[in-house]
């Protein structure tokens, strides 16, 4: 009986002794996770070393890195993953380089036309605004579109009087007025009578330019969000993939947050940011292997060009394009911040 009751004692002890051991290497897997996490995009396309100034790389690279700092302080101190994509996109949106906000590109009537999309992976609640104008900061009234009304998507005039009652900072036609996109407009209108204007559509956006920004914060939530002025010489009302929850952005705890660049109408038509999410959700596979399966297969073959910024729940980051470059940057907490343009 004695015996007995001395082999449960030692089997007992045995099961403790496992399971400490299990939780301590739980423990090992836990600390190697990043606390928070940020990555950013400044647009995909035809992006060549040497046909790029080292003066334009480097201001390229400035704005990337303001842009990422002041997300990254947003998380460090505490803040919330939408504070920290609403913070970066904005410096990105007050930019003229970047094709969202203030550089957006010219609509074929000599427009400009923004769209503008968050989610919170928490929730996954999301606001979104499409062809707006005149609105300073878009992913602003998107993230207001998300929390202040039960809707997702607000377009056009619409829009505009939901901003006005929001008392968001709106701004005049002038304000979008930059010379290089006026003439890159110019430009793909001169060739419109030579050419098929899809044919055109492409050799004018060879670079796009849309912002995004993807961050995990300390509370292990996460958030994408994407704006864009859309593409050069685009039809009156388009409206792109950056908008649009499940093409353009998307965020799920459970899974990932993306936010997209590149030709919206195939991010459109593949719900690109939606198929990552998914692929880790139902098929079991990381972010790495199922950002670059949706990026350099299906849109790939698809003939869409582009990439995305992708992070997982562990601050783990993934940023697969298919064209020669992407403004990129991503900074995981204890580490150096990283910024890049080209394939390198
Ligand atoms: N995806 C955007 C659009 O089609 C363009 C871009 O990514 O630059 O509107």
């Amino acid at each position: 009986m004695r015996t007995e009751f001395s082999k449960y004692v030692v089997l007992i002890f045995m099961f403790l002794f496992l399971l400490l051991n299990a939780c301590a290497n739980e423990e090992i897997s836990v600390s190697r996770e990043y606390d928070f996490a940020i990555a950013i995009h400044g647009g995909a396309g035809t992006l060549k070393r040497e046909s790029m100034s080292s003066e334009t790389e480097a201001e390229y690279r400035a704005k990337l890195l303001e842009a990422l700092q002041e997300g990254y302080h947003v998380l460090e101190n505490g803040g919330s993953s939408l504070d920290a994509v609403v913070a970066a996109i904005k410096i990105m949106e007050n930019s003229p380089l970047f094709n969202a906000g203030k550089g957006a590109v010219f609509t074929h009537n000599g427009l400009n036309e923004l769209d503008a999309s968050i989610m919170d992976g928490k929730t996954l609640k999301a606001g979104a605004v499409g062809a707006i104008r005149n609105v300073k900061n878009p992913i602003g009234l998107a993230r207001l579109v998300m929390e202040k009304t039960w809707h997702v998507l607000l377009i056009g005039e619409g829009a505009r009087l939901f901003a006005e009652e929001q008392g968001v900072e709106l701004v005049s036609d002038e304000y979008f007025f930059t010379k290089r996109r006026w003439d890159s407009l110019q430009n793909s209108l001169e060739k419109e009578s030579e050419k098929d204007r899809s044919e055109i559509s492409i050799e004018s956006n060879s670079y796009l330019g849309t912002v995004g920004a993807v961050a995990l914060d300390k509370n292990r939530n996460l958030a994408a969000g994407t704006s864009t002025g859309g593409m050069t010489n685009k039809l009156y009302g388009r409206v792109g993939d950056s908008p649009l929850i499940g093409a353009g952005t998307y965020a799920n705890n459970k899974t990932c947050a993306v936010s997209a660049t590149g030709q919206g109408e195939y991010f459109i038509r593949g719900m690109i940011a939606h198929d990552i999410s998914a692929m880790m959700e139902y098929s079991g596979k990381g972010l790495e292997e199922s950002s670059h399966e949706v990026i350099m297969n299906k849109l790939t073959a698809m003939g869409g060009t582009g990439g995305v910024i992708a992070i997982d729940s562990e601050g783990n980051i993934s940023m697969p394009f298919n064209t020669s470059g992407m403004y990129r940057a991503y900074h995981q907490s204890g580490e150096e911040p990283v910024v890049k343009i080209f394939k390198d």
